[in-house]
């Protein structure tokens, strides 16, 4: 099985959870945290909109370390008003990145969790008082970090009794130019195997163009990423910084469906509690049905092309060695059952495009 196949993705030491707000990080679910780049004076509206796209959680920076200082800064204190207004709104955690120790000191007691930036991986002042304020961490790779630098950063943090840290991907710096950064998908099986701390990815900061960002963000959930972080605005051409990476809510929504349905299929099932047992049936209810809704549209393609060379709609002998072939990868369940199964999946698959085939001949849009 699937699931068998990817033990070594799956059965490396136990993952640390991490719950920020009562989002699980390092449990069965893939919290997505979205939103703008920066916090703008429409972020509440952004909020509202992240959260009905589906999103778990906040990225809500009012501090910006921009490349260069005539770039947009962030809207700073004044911004925060915003980000406790969406927080009491939404109902959703919110992600803040200080970029000092007086920034964490003001913002303690108002946010869920820190983000430290790639461009802060190794301030060590910032790592210690973030582990200092016994919120959980967020730590990006530094854009150069090798994978033991990232860690050590890491500890930095642990070292302040914080147990609660995820580590972010976010792209590296490689000789390649067409991306922003290079996305390395490896860093998640490799330190998967290296430590317990949950891994994150943030295709937006990796890819630089808002068209690569779900193919990266898949590719991430397929490694086993405990989390996506994703740079979304309802107007991404009208965003204040970053606008090139932005997705709208829409492809937000298209994301998260799709990790619901790719993660439970290629992870282990390592649920704590009844609550996360359901949250896995749930996702592997949906995946199934993605797959009904794919098989659906193939078999209309395979009816079309009957219908043109005059073969019948029904092959028997075929459905039952599709039957067969299917039982052979579910031992879990008898034979019959699966049998009963795919009959009605097969029946129901022929009955729509049977349907589709009527409705279009009515409408004179069969080309055939
Ligand atoms: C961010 O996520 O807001 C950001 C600035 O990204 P990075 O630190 O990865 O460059
Ligand atoms: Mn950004």
């Amino acid at each position: 099985m699937l699931t068998d196949l990817l033990k070594p993705i799956t059965s490396s030491p136990a993952r640390r959870r991490v719950t920020i707000g009562g989002v699980v990080f390092g449990g069965p679910a893939v919290p997505v945290i979205a939103g703008p780049c920066a916090v703008e004076p429409e972020y509440v509206t952004h909020a509202l909109a992240m959260r009905d796209a589906g999103a778990s959680m906040l990225r809500a920076s009012i501090f910006k370390p921009r490349t260069r200082p005539d770039a947009f800064q962030g809207m700073g204190e004044e911004g925060l008003a915003l980000v406790e207004k969406a927080r009491t709104l939404t109902g959703k955690p919110v992600l803040v990145e200080p970029l000092s120790v007086e920034h964490v000191e003001m913002l303690t007691g108002r946010v869920d969790a820190f983000m430290i930036g790639a461009r802060s991986m190794q301030n060590t002042p910032l790592l210690r008082a973030a582990g200092r304020s016994g919120l959980p961490v967020v730590l990006k790779r530094g854009m150069a970090a090798t994978y033991d630098e990232w860690l050590a950063a890491a500890e930095y943090v642990l070292a302040e009794g914080n147990t609660q840290v995820i580590l972010c991907e976010r792209g590296i710096r490689t000789f390649e130019t067409a991306t922003r950064n290079t996305l390395d998908v490896s860093a998640v099986p490799v330190l998967r195997e290296r430590t317990p701390l949950p891994v994150i990815v943030d295709p937006s900061h990796a890819a630089g163009r808002a068209d690569w960002v779900p193919a990266l963000a898949l590719a991430a959930v397929a490694a086993g990423a405990d989390g996506l972080l994703i740079e979304s605005h309802p107007v991404p051409a009208e965003s204040w910084s970053d606008a090139a990476q932005a997705i709208t809510p829409e492809t937000l929504e298209a994301i998260i469906a799709g990790a619901a349905v790719l993660a439970p299929m290629l992870r282990g099932h390592q649920a704590a509690e009844l609550a996360e047992h359901r949250q896995i049936i749930d996702s592997l209810d949906l995946a199934l049905g993605a797959v009904l809704q794919s098989r659906a549209g193939a078999v209309d393609a395979v009816q079309r092309d009957k219908r043109r060379t005059g073969l019948t709609v029904r092959d028997r002998s075929r459905e039952q060695e599709v039957i067969a072939h299917v039982a052979s990868r579910v031992p879990r369940l008898s034979a019959e059952a699966v049998g009963r199964v795919m009959t009605a999946v097969i029946d129901g698959c022929v009955e729509a495009s049977e349907r589709l085939a009527v409705s279009a001949d009515e409408s004179g849009t069969l080309s055939d």
